[in-house]
């Protein structure tokens, strides 16, 4: 069994993927190509935001954003604990200061009380300046906007939406990745909308920021390439990437996207009596780049995990420590409060195989082996 079946979804997409790829060969603009362009529009679209600027990968998605904002030395970047590595190395390598803050512990996702407390805390001690709030959509689930903004709004911070793991959850009619400033998301092939490589996109409804950030992806250019007016990076979505993604996009918003909502709920309607199963508030849309259950402690956890790879079900501990345990960070951030929910988290969750294309045979064989685990079958 494959922990995200991409196989499946080639083999049914084949046909379209394969005649996209060999086009963009043919026509050889293998960089800036014309569906590039046609991708950002479409996801602009979807996601319903004024601009997308295509981009390498998830990781530059939000490094460009504050490197516009002009983040750097002496500036307070809010950031969830529990979360992967790129939401706080991003503000780090422009030399800011991540501030690390506790989630929440049924949606995974920044504590808002804890949020404050955090700014509070940075504030009275005087030595940073709190600038950007990097919220993370955690494993498809968006972040409390209403509450953050509300707390962005009272301290005029900048709210930054890594939504690498958002794309298209949704929060009422609004779709993940229009809820910050600016939105990031990744395409790194096991998110929830894949390319065959590393890529990325940045949203906003900023037509300044949408400027500094599409002259920021190529060299910090002015009038073109060989006209630079900042100091930027090289990041763009090959052609060949834009090509595939345009194939991906139109059955992820046709069907992929529902049915992974229907394994969840299979899932949980199967697992609920038996484990903490994941919770989506209410109004929320999750996409499910992650199904994650809790268990009763680190052992039973282990324990799992290592019966269910006996039978060749793929298991992952997303994620094993808090950003606060990084050995990266041991110099170089903010602690604040106890991270008691990121530890009690980190030690007890385990994601199970999860797509749109796992089969109902596949969900039962998984939950008949965690039943059979957790109370003998
Ligand atoms: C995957 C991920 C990123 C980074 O994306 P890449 O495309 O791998 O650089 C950033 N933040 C979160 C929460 C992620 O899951």
């Amino acid at each position: 069994m494959e922990f995200r079946d991409l196989k499946t979804q080639y083999h049914i997409l084949k046909e379209d993927i394969d005649s996209a790829i060999s086009e963009a060969i043919a026509n050889t603009n293998f960089i800036s190509g014309s569906p590039v362009k046609e991708l950002e529009q479409q996801l602009a679209e979807y996601v319903g935001v004024k601009h997308c600027i295509t981009c390498a990968n998830g990781t530059d998605a939000l490094i460009l954003p504050l490197m516009a904002w002009g983040i750097g030395m002496g500036d307070a970047v809010f950031v969830p604990d529990f979360t992967f590595f790129a939401s706080g190395e991003a503000p780090a390598l422009l030399g800011a200061t991540p501030v690390f803050v506790d989630i929440e512990k049924d949606t995974f996702n920044i504590s808002p009380m804890r949020l404050e407390e955090s700014i509070k805390q940075v504030l009275s001690d005087g030595k940073l300046k709190p600038r950007v709030i990097v919220a993370v959509d955690l494993f498809g689930q968006p972040a409390n906007y209403e509450e953050i903004h509300r707390i962005a709004k009272k301290y005029d911070l900048l709210v930054l939406e890594d939504g690498a793991q958002g794309f298209g959850g949704a929060i009422g009619n609004k779709k993940a990745c229009s809820f910050g400033n600016v939105g990031a998301t990744s395409f790194f092939p096991a998110k929830p909308l894949g390319c065959y490589g590393d890529g990325g996109a940045i949203f906003t409804n900023s037509d300044e920021w949408a400027e500094v950030i599409r002259s920021l992806c190529i060299h910090g250019k002015g009038k073109d390439k060989y006209d630079n007016v900042r100091i930027g990076m090289n990041s763009r979505l090959d052609t060949i990437q834009a090509a595939v993604l345009k194939v991906k996009l139109k059955q992820f918003v046709e069907y992929e996207l529902e049915q992974v909502n229907e394994n969840a709920k299979e899932y949980t309607n199967q697992l609920q009596d038996v484990v903490k199963t994941p919770i989506v508030l209410d109004g929320y849309t999750s996409n499910w780049a992650q199904y994650t259950i809790v268990c009763k402690n680190e052992k039973e956890r282990d324990n799992l995990q290592k019966a269910l790879k006996e039978v060749e079900i793929p298991a992952m501990i997303y994620y094993a420590k808090g950003m606060h345990e990084q050995k990266a960070f041991q110099n170089g951030c903010v602690l604040s409060g106890s991270y008691e929910n990121t530890i009690y988290l980190s030690r007890r969750v385990l994601a199970l195989p999860m797509g749109p294309y796992l089969t109902e045979k596949e969900l039962s064989f998984v939950v008949k082996q965690i039943k059979n685990l957790l109370i003998g079958g």
